[in-house]
Protein backbone atom coordinates (compact mmCIF):
# COMPACT_ATOMS: atom_id res chain seq x y z
CA UNK A 1 0.00 0.00 0.00
CA UNK A 2 1.06 3.45 -0.68
CA UNK A 3 0.07 5.99 2.19
CA UNK A 4 -0.90 9.27 1.20
CA UNK A 5 0.10 12.57 3.17
CA UNK A 6 -3.59 13.10 4.79
CA UNK A 7 -3.36 9.43 5.76
CA UNK A 8 0.19 9.68 7.62
CA UNK A 9 -1.23 12.72 9.59
CA UNK A 10 -4.18 11.11 10.50
CA UNK A 11 -2.16 8.40 11.78
CA UNK A 12 -0.14 10.79 13.78
CA UNK A 13 -3.33 11.62 16.23
CA UNK A 14 -3.10 8.81 18.03
CA UNK A 15 -2.64 9.76 21.64
CA UNK A 16 0.78 9.42 21.65
CA UNK A 17 2.59 11.25 24.70
CA UNK A 18 4.92 14.18 23.88
CA UNK A 19 6.58 16.43 26.19
CA UNK A 20 8.32 19.76 25.33
CA UNK A 21 9.27 20.35 28.63
CA UNK A 22 6.92 20.15 31.35
CA UNK A 23 3.71 20.95 28.41
CA UNK A 24 2.26 17.63 27.00
CA UNK A 25 1.21 18.34 23.43
CA UNK A 26 -2.41 17.54 22.68
CA UNK A 27 -1.59 16.89 18.63
CA UNK A 28 1.64 16.74 16.98
CA UNK A 29 0.11 17.97 13.42
CA UNK A 30 -1.11 21.11 15.07
CA UNK A 31 1.33 22.02 17.39
CA UNK A 32 3.51 25.04 16.47
CA UNK A 33 6.52 22.69 17.52
CA UNK A 34 6.01 19.93 15.33
CA UNK A 35 2.97 20.97 12.49
CA UNK A 36 5.20 21.95 9.73
CA UNK A 37 7.69 18.51 10.26
CA UNK A 38 4.80 16.61 10.52
CA UNK A 39 3.38 18.55 6.68
CA UNK A 40 7.02 17.48 5.39
CA UNK A 41 6.80 13.83 6.55
CA UNK A 42 3.60 14.40 4.21
CA UNK A 43 4.54 15.52 1.79
CA UNK A 44 6.57 12.44 1.52
CA UNK A 45 4.18 10.13 1.16
CA UNK A 46 2.39 12.57 -1.05
CA UNK A 47 5.38 12.09 -3.38
CA UNK A 48 5.50 8.71 -3.40
CA UNK A 49 1.86 8.10 -4.01
CA UNK A 50 1.56 10.15 -6.51
CA UNK A 51 0.77 8.53 -10.13
CA UNK A 52 3.43 9.93 -11.58
CA UNK A 53 5.85 8.68 -9.55
CA UNK A 54 4.76 5.09 -9.49
CA UNK A 55 6.87 3.99 -12.35
CA UNK A 56 10.30 5.15 -10.47
CA UNK A 57 9.20 4.75 -6.80
CA UNK A 58 7.31 1.45 -6.52
CA UNK A 59 6.87 -2.29 -7.68
CA UNK A 60 4.17 -4.15 -7.50
CA UNK A 61 3.48 -7.88 -6.24
CA UNK A 62 0.49 -9.66 -5.70
CA UNK A 63 -1.58 -6.59 -7.00
CA UNK A 64 -0.18 -4.52 -4.26
CA UNK A 65 2.28 -1.45 -4.36
CA UNK A 66 5.22 -0.88 -2.44
CA UNK A 67 7.53 1.56 -1.76
CA UNK A 68 11.08 1.13 -3.34
CA UNK A 69 12.65 1.01 -0.19
CA UNK A 70 11.10 -2.39 0.39
CA UNK A 71 12.85 -4.11 -2.54
CA UNK A 72 15.08 -6.76 -1.39
CA UNK A 73 17.68 -6.74 -3.70
CA UNK A 74 18.26 -9.40 -6.95
CA UNK A 75 20.61 -6.99 -8.89
CA UNK A 76 22.19 -3.65 -9.61
CA UNK A 77 19.24 -2.66 -11.01
CA UNK A 78 17.26 -3.46 -7.91
CA UNK A 79 19.90 -1.29 -6.31
CA UNK A 80 19.67 1.19 -8.39
CA UNK A 81 16.02 1.75 -8.06
CA UNK A 82 16.45 1.85 -4.22
CA UNK A 83 18.94 4.43 -4.58
CA UNK A 84 16.44 6.51 -6.91
CA UNK A 85 13.83 6.30 -4.31
CA UNK A 86 16.50 7.36 -0.94
CA UNK A 87 17.53 10.18 -3.90
CA UNK A 88 13.73 11.80 -4.54
CA UNK A 89 13.28 11.49 -0.94
CA UNK A 90 16.15 13.23 0.12
CA UNK A 91 16.05 15.70 -2.46
CA UNK A 92 12.16 16.99 -1.60
CA UNK A 93 14.07 17.32 2.38
CA UNK A 94 17.34 18.83 0.86
CA UNK A 95 19.25 15.90 3.29
CA UNK A 96 17.48 17.26 6.18
CA UNK A 97 15.42 14.57 7.23
CA UNK A 98 17.73 11.76 8.32
CA UNK A 99 15.45 9.58 9.65
CA UNK A 100 12.91 9.70 6.44
CA UNK A 101 10.41 6.72 6.01
CA UNK A 102 12.90 5.28 4.09
CA UNK A 103 15.94 4.71 6.56
CA UNK A 104 14.68 2.19 9.24
CA UNK A 105 12.79 0.27 6.79
CA UNK A 106 15.94 -0.30 4.88
CA UNK A 107 17.12 -1.25 8.22
CA UNK A 108 14.53 -3.56 8.26
CA UNK A 109 14.29 -5.17 4.57
CA UNK A 110 17.93 -5.70 4.49
CA UNK A 111 17.27 -7.50 7.87
CA UNK A 112 14.86 -9.49 6.48
CA UNK A 113 16.97 -10.91 3.43
CA UNK A 114 19.05 -12.90 5.71
CA UNK A 115 15.58 -13.59 8.48
CA UNK A 116 17.70 -16.89 9.86
CA UNK A 117 20.43 -14.85 11.44
CA UNK A 118 17.45 -14.42 14.13
CA UNK A 119 17.21 -17.93 15.03
CA UNK A 120 18.88 -18.28 17.93
CA UNK A 121 18.98 -20.53 21.48
CA UNK A 122 17.21 -18.09 22.79
CA UNK A 123 14.15 -17.79 20.20
CA UNK A 124 13.23 -18.40 16.74
CA UNK A 125 12.80 -14.77 15.36
CA UNK A 126 13.20 -14.79 11.68
CA UNK A 127 9.37 -15.74 11.38
CA UNK A 128 8.53 -12.22 13.51
CA UNK A 129 10.97 -10.25 11.50
CA UNK A 130 9.87 -11.08 7.90
CA UNK A 131 6.08 -10.96 8.73
CA UNK A 132 6.98 -7.27 10.56
CA UNK A 133 8.76 -6.80 7.20
CA UNK A 134 5.12 -7.65 5.35
CA UNK A 135 3.55 -5.41 8.12
CA UNK A 136 5.83 -2.17 7.25
CA UNK A 137 5.49 -2.51 3.40
CA UNK A 138 1.72 -3.21 3.37
CA UNK A 139 1.25 -0.14 5.44
CA UNK A 140 4.20 1.97 4.50
CA UNK A 141 4.83 2.19 7.96
CA UNK A 142 7.09 5.31 9.03
CA UNK A 143 9.14 3.53 11.85
CA UNK A 144 12.43 5.28 13.28
CA UNK A 145 14.83 3.65 16.33
CA UNK A 146 16.43 4.41 19.17
CA UNK A 147 19.00 1.51 19.22
CA UNK A 148 22.02 3.52 22.20
CA UNK A 149 21.58 3.44 25.94
CA UNK A 150 21.55 6.80 27.42
CA UNK A 151 24.69 8.67 28.50
CA UNK A 152 23.08 8.12 31.97
CA UNK A 153 23.79 4.87 32.06
CA UNK A 154 26.98 3.77 32.60
CA UNK A 155 27.52 2.89 35.69
CA UNK A 156 25.33 0.93 36.74
CA UNK A 157 26.94 0.83 40.53
CA UNK A 158 25.62 3.89 40.97
CA UNK A 159 22.04 2.96 40.68
CA UNK A 160 22.13 -0.49 42.35
CA UNK A 161 23.74 1.63 45.54
CA UNK A 162 20.89 3.41 45.87
CA UNK A 163 18.54 1.02 45.07
CA UNK A 164 16.81 3.03 41.82
CA UNK A 165 16.43 1.39 38.61
CA UNK A 166 19.09 1.38 36.10
CA UNK A 167 17.62 4.39 33.66
CA UNK A 168 18.69 1.99 30.57
CA UNK A 169 16.01 0.09 28.79
CA UNK A 170 15.67 -3.31 29.48
CA UNK A 171 13.21 -6.39 29.57
CA UNK A 172 11.68 -6.54 33.28
CA UNK A 173 8.90 -9.54 32.56
CA UNK A 174 8.40 -12.04 30.68
CA UNK A 175 4.72 -12.86 30.17
CA UNK A 176 2.95 -15.99 27.85
CA UNK A 177 1.56 -12.70 25.61
CA UNK A 178 4.68 -10.86 25.82
CA UNK A 179 7.53 -8.87 27.35
CA UNK A 180 7.71 -6.05 29.65
CA UNK A 181 10.70 -3.27 29.23
CA UNK A 182 11.34 -0.28 31.12
CA UNK A 183 13.90 2.70 30.87
CA UNK A 184 15.04 4.51 28.51
CA UNK A 185 16.63 4.78 25.14
CA UNK A 186 18.46 7.37 23.27
CA UNK A 187 17.64 9.25 20.44
CA UNK A 188 14.86 8.64 18.35
CA UNK A 189 14.85 11.19 16.05
CA UNK A 190 11.70 11.46 13.92
CA UNK A 191 9.61 9.41 16.26
CA UNK A 192 7.56 12.19 16.80
CA UNK A 193 6.31 12.52 13.40
CA UNK A 194 6.41 8.53 12.89
CA UNK A 195 4.30 5.81 13.76
CA UNK A 196 6.68 2.86 15.09
CA UNK A 197 9.90 2.43 17.45
CA UNK A 198 12.52 0.04 16.85
CA UNK A 199 14.18 -0.60 19.94
CA UNK A 200 17.69 -2.47 19.87
CA UNK A 201 21.49 -1.77 20.11
CA UNK A 202 24.00 -0.58 17.56
CA UNK A 203 26.66 -1.08 20.04
CA UNK A 204 28.01 -4.18 21.64
CA UNK A 205 26.69 -4.84 25.44
CA UNK A 206 28.33 -6.63 28.35
CA UNK A 207 27.33 -10.54 28.70
CA UNK A 208 26.02 -9.28 31.73
CA UNK A 209 23.25 -7.04 30.11
CA UNK A 210 21.44 -9.60 28.75
CA UNK A 211 18.39 -8.23 29.88
CA UNK A 212 18.99 -4.72 27.69
CA UNK A 213 19.22 -6.96 24.69
CA UNK A 214 16.30 -6.37 23.87
CA UNK A 215 15.48 -6.07 19.93
CA UNK A 216 11.58 -4.94 18.91
CA UNK A 217 9.42 -2.83 17.58
CA UNK A 218 6.45 -0.48 19.04
CA UNK A 219 4.13 1.89 18.28
CA UNK A 220 4.58 5.50 19.33
CA UNK A 221 1.26 5.44 21.00
CA UNK A 222 2.28 2.25 23.05
CA UNK A 223 0.42 2.13 26.26
CA UNK A 224 3.52 3.58 29.07
CA UNK A 225 5.93 5.11 26.39
CA UNK A 226 6.67 8.58 26.30
CA UNK A 227 8.32 10.64 23.85
CA UNK A 228 10.86 13.91 25.94
CA UNK A 229 11.62 16.03 22.98
CA UNK A 230 14.58 18.34 22.73
CA UNK A 231 13.98 21.80 22.35
CA UNK A 232 12.01 21.99 19.21
CA UNK A 233 13.34 24.49 16.61
CA UNK A 234 10.34 25.12 14.44
CA UNK A 235 9.00 27.91 16.71
CA UNK A 236 12.27 29.56 16.36
CA UNK A 237 11.14 30.32 12.37
CA UNK A 238 8.79 33.40 12.24
CA UNK A 239 8.12 32.98 9.08
CA UNK A 240 9.99 30.19 5.99
CA UNK A 241 11.43 33.51 4.33
CA UNK A 242 13.52 34.38 7.25
CA UNK A 243 14.16 30.75 8.43
CA UNK A 244 13.23 28.94 5.55
CA UNK A 245 14.98 24.96 6.81
CA UNK A 246 13.90 25.72 10.54
CA UNK A 247 10.74 26.58 9.36
CA UNK A 248 9.77 23.31 7.93
CA UNK A 249 12.79 20.45 8.15
CA UNK A 250 13.58 20.35 11.69
CA UNK A 251 12.39 16.41 12.21
CA UNK A 252 12.65 16.18 15.92
CA UNK A 253 14.66 14.27 18.12
CA UNK A 254 12.97 12.72 21.22
CA UNK A 255 14.68 10.41 24.49
CA UNK A 256 12.03 7.23 24.45
CA UNK A 257 11.32 5.94 27.87
CA UNK A 258 8.86 2.96 28.34
CA UNK A 259 7.98 2.17 31.67
CA UNK A 260 6.36 -1.32 31.84
CA UNK A 261 5.32 -0.99 27.97
CA UNK A 262 4.09 -4.35 27.12
CA UNK A 263 5.60 -5.79 23.66
CA UNK A 264 3.72 -9.08 22.41
CA UNK A 265 6.47 -11.64 21.05
CA UNK A 266 5.43 -11.09 17.40
CA UNK A 267 7.33 -7.69 17.91
CA UNK A 268 10.16 -9.24 19.43
CA UNK A 269 13.05 -9.85 17.08
CA UNK A 270 15.65 -10.58 19.71
CA UNK A 271 16.16 -10.98 23.49
CA UNK A 272 18.72 -12.18 26.38
CA UNK A 273 21.73 -12.71 23.63
CA UNK A 274 23.82 -9.54 24.59
CA UNK A 275 26.27 -10.01 21.17
CA UNK A 276 23.90 -10.91 18.79
CA UNK A 277 21.62 -7.94 19.47
CA UNK A 278 24.05 -5.84 18.03
CA UNK A 279 25.65 -8.01 15.45
CA UNK A 280 22.29 -8.41 13.71
CA UNK A 281 22.75 -5.39 12.01
CA UNK A 282 26.42 -6.24 10.46
CA UNK A 283 25.41 -9.97 10.14
CA UNK A 284 22.89 -9.34 7.68
CA UNK A 285 22.68 -6.30 5.24
CA UNK A 286 20.76 -4.21 7.43
CA UNK A 287 23.44 -1.69 7.98
CA UNK A 288 24.50 -1.58 5.01
CA UNK A 289 20.84 -0.98 3.06
CA UNK A 290 20.01 1.54 5.88
CA UNK A 291 23.70 3.59 5.70
CA UNK A 292 23.23 3.45 1.94
CA UNK A 293 20.06 5.74 2.71
CA UNK A 294 22.35 8.19 4.68
CA UNK A 295 24.93 8.71 2.59
CA UNK A 296 22.39 9.48 -0.60
CA UNK A 297 20.74 11.83 1.68
CA UNK A 298 24.18 13.56 2.68
CA UNK A 299 24.87 13.99 -0.65
CA UNK A 300 21.65 16.13 -1.23
CA UNK A 301 22.62 18.20 1.55
CA UNK A 302 25.56 18.51 0.11
CA UNK A 303 24.64 19.61 -2.95
CA UNK A 304 22.73 22.42 -1.65
CA UNK A 305 25.83 23.27 0.53
CA UNK A 306 27.41 23.90 -2.68
CA UNK A 307 25.33 25.51 -4.69
CA UNK A 308 24.35 27.72 -1.70
CA UNK A 309 28.75 28.70 -1.34
CA UNK A 310 28.24 28.93 -5.40
CA UNK A 311 25.54 31.16 -5.19
CA UNK A 312 27.00 33.23 -1.98
CA UNK A 313 30.12 33.94 -3.59
CA UNK A 314 27.85 35.32 -7.04
CA UNK A 315 26.28 37.84 -4.86
CA UNK A 316 29.39 39.34 -3.08
CA UNK A 317 31.46 39.15 -6.60
CA UNK A 318 34.15 36.82 -5.16
CA UNK A 319 33.66 34.29 -7.38
CA UNK A 320 35.72 36.06 -9.74
CA UNK A 321 38.78 35.76 -7.70
CA UNK A 322 40.98 33.22 -8.70
CA UNK A 323 41.35 31.63 -5.31
CA UNK A 324 37.61 31.55 -4.30
CA UNK A 325 36.90 29.55 -7.77
CA UNK A 326 40.12 27.09 -6.55
CA UNK A 327 37.56 26.76 -3.16
CA UNK A 328 34.09 26.61 -4.92
CA UNK A 329 36.47 23.80 -7.37
CA UNK A 330 37.62 21.96 -4.07
CA UNK A 331 33.82 21.66 -2.67
CA UNK A 332 32.97 20.51 -6.24
CA UNK A 333 35.11 17.93 -5.93
CA UNK A 334 33.95 16.57 -2.73
CA UNK A 335 30.45 16.64 -3.80
CA UNK A 336 31.39 14.36 -6.83
CA UNK A 337 33.74 12.02 -5.06
CA UNK A 338 30.91 11.49 -2.31
CA UNK A 339 28.45 10.80 -5.37
CA UNK A 340 30.86 8.82 -6.88
CA UNK A 341 31.51 6.33 -3.61
CA UNK A 342 27.27 5.99 -3.57
CA UNK A 343 27.91 5.11 -7.69
CA UNK A 344 30.47 2.54 -6.64
CA UNK A 345 28.42 0.88 -3.95
CA UNK A 346 26.19 -0.30 -6.68
CA UNK A 347 28.76 -0.80 -9.14
CA UNK A 348 30.92 -2.82 -6.93
CA UNK A 349 27.85 -4.58 -5.13
CA UNK A 350 28.28 -8.15 -2.94
CA UNK A 351 27.03 -11.34 -4.03
CA UNK A 352 25.70 -11.17 -0.15
CA UNK A 353 23.98 -13.08 1.45
CA UNK A 354 22.93 -15.85 -0.82
CA UNK A 355 20.58 -15.30 -3.67
CA UNK A 356 20.75 -11.61 -2.98
CA UNK A 357 22.94 -8.08 -4.04
CA UNK A 358 23.74 -6.16 -1.47
CA UNK A 359 25.65 -2.62 -1.77
CA UNK A 360 29.45 -2.62 -1.11
CA UNK A 361 29.71 -2.36 2.28
CA UNK A 362 33.44 -1.24 2.38
CA UNK A 363 32.74 1.65 0.27
CA UNK A 364 29.57 2.00 2.14
CA UNK A 365 31.68 2.60 5.55
CA UNK A 366 34.05 4.33 3.64
CA UNK A 367 31.39 7.41 2.80
CA UNK A 368 29.62 6.99 5.81
CA UNK A 369 32.81 7.79 7.52
CA UNK A 370 33.89 10.58 4.77
CA UNK A 371 30.30 12.14 5.57
CA UNK A 372 31.11 12.16 9.91
CA UNK A 373 34.42 13.88 9.32
CA UNK A 374 33.64 16.09 6.39
CA UNK A 375 30.47 18.33 7.71
CA UNK A 376 31.85 20.64 9.77
CA UNK A 377 34.72 21.47 7.64
CA UNK A 378 31.68 22.36 4.61
CA UNK A 379 29.79 23.92 6.55
CA UNK A 380 32.59 26.08 8.01
CA UNK A 381 34.08 26.63 3.99
CA UNK A 382 30.76 28.28 3.51
CA UNK A 383 30.66 30.00 6.41
CA UNK A 384 33.80 31.60 5.55
CA UNK A 385 32.44 32.37 2.08
CA UNK A 386 29.53 33.99 3.56
CA UNK A 387 31.80 36.72 5.44
CA UNK A 388 29.66 39.46 7.54
CA UNK A 389 27.08 39.25 4.58
CA UNK A 390 24.56 37.23 7.10
CA UNK A 391 24.63 39.94 9.79
CA UNK A 392 24.15 42.89 7.25
CA UNK A 393 20.57 42.08 7.25
CA UNK A 394 17.95 43.55 8.72
CA UNK A 395 16.65 41.79 11.55
CA UNK A 396 13.77 40.25 9.47
CA UNK A 397 11.66 40.47 6.58
CA UNK A 398 9.31 42.91 7.97
CA UNK A 399 11.68 45.73 6.83
CA UNK A 400 9.81 44.79 3.73
CA UNK A 401 6.53 46.22 4.95
CA UNK A 402 7.31 49.39 5.29
CA UNK A 403 7.16 51.40 2.42
CA UNK A 404 9.74 54.27 3.70
CA UNK A 405 11.77 51.45 4.82
CA UNK A 406 11.79 49.28 2.23
CA UNK A 407 12.86 51.44 -0.60
CA UNK A 408 15.65 52.74 1.52
CA UNK A 409 16.42 48.85 2.14
CA UNK A 410 16.16 48.39 -1.47
CA UNK A 411 18.67 51.45 -2.60
CA UNK A 412 21.32 50.72 -0.11
CA UNK A 413 21.45 46.94 0.45
CA UNK A 414 21.53 45.93 -3.28
CA UNK A 415 25.21 44.88 -4.88
CA UNK A 416 26.20 45.37 -8.67
CA UNK A 417 25.27 41.66 -9.16
CA UNK A 418 22.27 41.15 -6.87
CA UNK A 419 18.92 43.26 -5.70
CA UNK A 420 18.85 43.76 -1.83
CA UNK A 421 15.48 41.58 -1.32
CA UNK A 422 17.35 38.37 -3.26
CA UNK A 423 20.77 38.98 -1.07
CA UNK A 424 18.40 39.19 1.98
CA UNK A 425 16.76 35.60 1.04
CA UNK A 426 20.33 34.34 -0.15
CA UNK A 427 21.60 34.77 3.34
CA UNK A 428 18.79 33.92 5.47
CA UNK A 429 19.29 30.71 3.99
CA UNK A 430 22.65 30.38 4.08
CA UNK A 431 22.53 31.32 7.70
CA UNK A 432 20.20 28.60 8.75
CA UNK A 433 22.54 26.63 7.19
CA UNK A 434 25.70 27.67 8.78
CA UNK A 435 24.61 29.44 11.98
CA UNK A 436 20.94 29.25 13.01
CA UNK A 437 20.28 26.81 16.30
CA UNK A 438 18.52 24.47 13.23
CA UNK A 439 22.11 24.15 11.98
CA UNK A 440 23.86 23.56 15.09
CA UNK A 441 21.89 20.70 15.67
CA UNK A 442 22.21 19.20 12.67
CA UNK A 443 25.98 19.49 13.38
CA UNK A 444 25.91 17.74 15.88
CA UNK A 445 23.26 15.00 13.95
CA UNK A 446 26.37 14.60 11.57
CA UNK A 447 28.98 13.57 13.89
CA UNK A 448 26.90 11.21 15.66
CA UNK A 449 24.01 9.57 13.78
CA UNK A 450 25.56 6.66 13.10
CA UNK A 451 27.16 6.69 16.31
CA UNK A 452 30.42 8.44 17.36
CA UNK A 453 33.59 8.43 14.78
CA UNK A 454 35.35 5.74 16.35
CA UNK A 455 32.31 3.35 16.24
CA UNK A 456 31.88 4.60 12.06
CA UNK A 457 35.80 3.67 11.88
CA UNK A 458 35.37 0.69 13.58
CA UNK A 459 32.65 -0.85 11.65
CA UNK A 460 35.31 -0.05 8.34
CA UNK A 461 38.38 -1.69 10.02
CA UNK A 462 35.95 -4.79 10.89
CA UNK A 463 35.43 -5.09 6.69
CA UNK A 464 38.33 -4.43 5.55
CA UNK A 465 40.40 -7.48 4.11
CA UNK A 466 43.75 -7.11 5.51
CA UNK A 467 45.00 -10.57 5.00
CA UNK A 468 44.77 -8.70 0.93
CA UNK A 469 46.41 -5.52 1.77
CA UNK A 470 49.35 -6.84 4.24
CA UNK A 471 49.68 -9.48 1.47
CA UNK A 472 50.61 -6.66 -0.87
CA UNK A 473 53.47 -5.72 1.54
CA UNK A 474 54.42 -9.40 1.83
CA UNK A 475 54.36 -9.62 -1.82
CA UNK A 476 56.49 -6.73 -2.68
CA UNK A 477 58.69 -7.26 0.21
CA UNK A 478 59.40 -10.88 -1.21
CA UNK A 479 60.83 -10.03 -4.61
CA UNK A 480 63.65 -8.53 -3.55
CA UNK A 481 66.06 -10.08 -0.89
CA UNK A 482 69.37 -9.40 1.63
CA UNK A 483 71.61 -8.37 -1.12
CA UNK A 484 74.93 -10.47 -1.18
CA UNK A 485 78.12 -8.74 -0.46
CA UNK A 486 79.28 -8.19 -4.36
CA UNK A 487 75.81 -5.96 -5.00
CA UNK A 488 76.51 -3.82 -2.26
CA UNK A 489 79.95 -3.19 -2.99
CA UNK A 490 79.29 -2.28 -6.20
CA UNK A 491 76.53 0.04 -5.16
CA UNK A 492 79.01 1.99 -3.08
C1 LIG B 1 21.12 14.89 16.55
C2 LIG B 1 21.25 13.45 16.92
C3 LIG B 1 20.36 12.52 16.43
C4 LIG B 1 20.44 11.18 16.82
N1 LIG B 1 19.53 10.29 16.33
C5 LIG B 1 19.54 9.03 16.78
C6 LIG B 1 18.54 8.09 16.36
O1 LIG B 1 17.69 8.39 15.52
N2 LIG B 1 18.53 6.86 16.92
C7 LIG B 1 19.49 6.49 17.84
O2 LIG B 1 19.44 5.37 18.32
N3 LIG B 1 20.46 7.33 18.22
C8 LIG B 1 20.50 8.58 17.72
N4 LIG B 1 21.46 9.45 18.13
C9 LIG B 1 22.40 9.00 19.17
C10 LIG B 1 23.73 8.71 18.60
O3 LIG B 1 23.73 7.46 18.01
C11 LIG B 1 24.73 8.81 19.75
O4 LIG B 1 24.81 10.18 20.10
C12 LIG B 1 26.09 8.33 19.32
O5 LIG B 1 26.07 6.95 19.16
C13 LIG B 1 27.16 8.68 20.34
O6 LIG B 1 26.82 8.20 21.62
P1 LIG B 1 26.83 9.18 22.85
O7 LIG B 1 26.01 10.38 22.51
O8 LIG B 1 26.44 8.39 24.02
O9 LIG B 1 28.32 9.69 22.93
P2 LIG B 1 29.51 9.07 23.73
O10 LIG B 1 29.58 7.60 23.50
O11 LIG B 1 29.41 9.55 25.12
O12 LIG B 1 30.74 9.71 23.02
C14 LIG B 1 30.98 11.12 23.09
C15 LIG B 1 32.41 11.35 22.72
O13 LIG B 1 33.28 10.76 23.69
C16 LIG B 1 34.45 10.24 23.06
N5 LIG B 1 34.50 8.79 23.27
C17 LIG B 1 33.63 8.07 24.02
N6 LIG B 1 33.98 6.77 24.02
C18 LIG B 1 35.08 6.66 23.26
C19 LIG B 1 35.90 5.56 22.86
N7 LIG B 1 35.68 4.31 23.27
N8 LIG B 1 36.95 5.80 22.04
C20 LIG B 1 37.22 7.06 21.61
N9 LIG B 1 36.48 8.14 21.96
C21 LIG B 1 35.42 7.96 22.76
C22 LIG B 1 34.33 10.59 21.58
O14 LIG B 1 34.91 11.84 21.35
C23 LIG B 1 32.82 10.72 21.39
O15 LIG B 1 32.51 11.51 20.28
C24 LIG B 1 21.45 10.77 17.72
C25 LIG B 1 22.37 11.70 18.19
C26 LIG B 1 22.29 13.01 17.80
C27 LIG B 1 23.31 13.97 18.32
Amino acid sequence: MLRTGKEHLERLRDGRIVYIGGEKVDDVTTHPAFAHAAQSAAAIYDMKADPANREALAFEEDGELFSNYYIRAKSRDDLRKRSVIHTKIAEQTYGFFGRSPDHVSSFVTGMSTSAETLNTEHGDFSGNLLNYYDFMRRNDTYATYAVLPPQAARDPEFYHKQNLPVPTLQVVREDDDGVVISGMKMLATGAVIADEIWIGNVIPLAPDQASQAITCAIPCNAEGLSLWSRKPMEPNAANEFDSPLTWRLDETDAMVLCENVKVPWERVFCINDATHSYRIYNMTPSHCYGNHQSNVRFLAKLRLIVGLASKVTQSTGANKIPAVSETLGRLAAWEAGLAGMIAGQIEAAESWPEGYLTFNRRMMYAALNWCTENHSAVVDILRELCGGGVFQMPADVTVMHDDVLRERFETYWQTPQMDALARMKLFRLAWDMVGSEFAGRHQQYEKFYAGAGFIVRGHSFRETPWGELDGIVDGLMSSYDVPNANVAEAAE
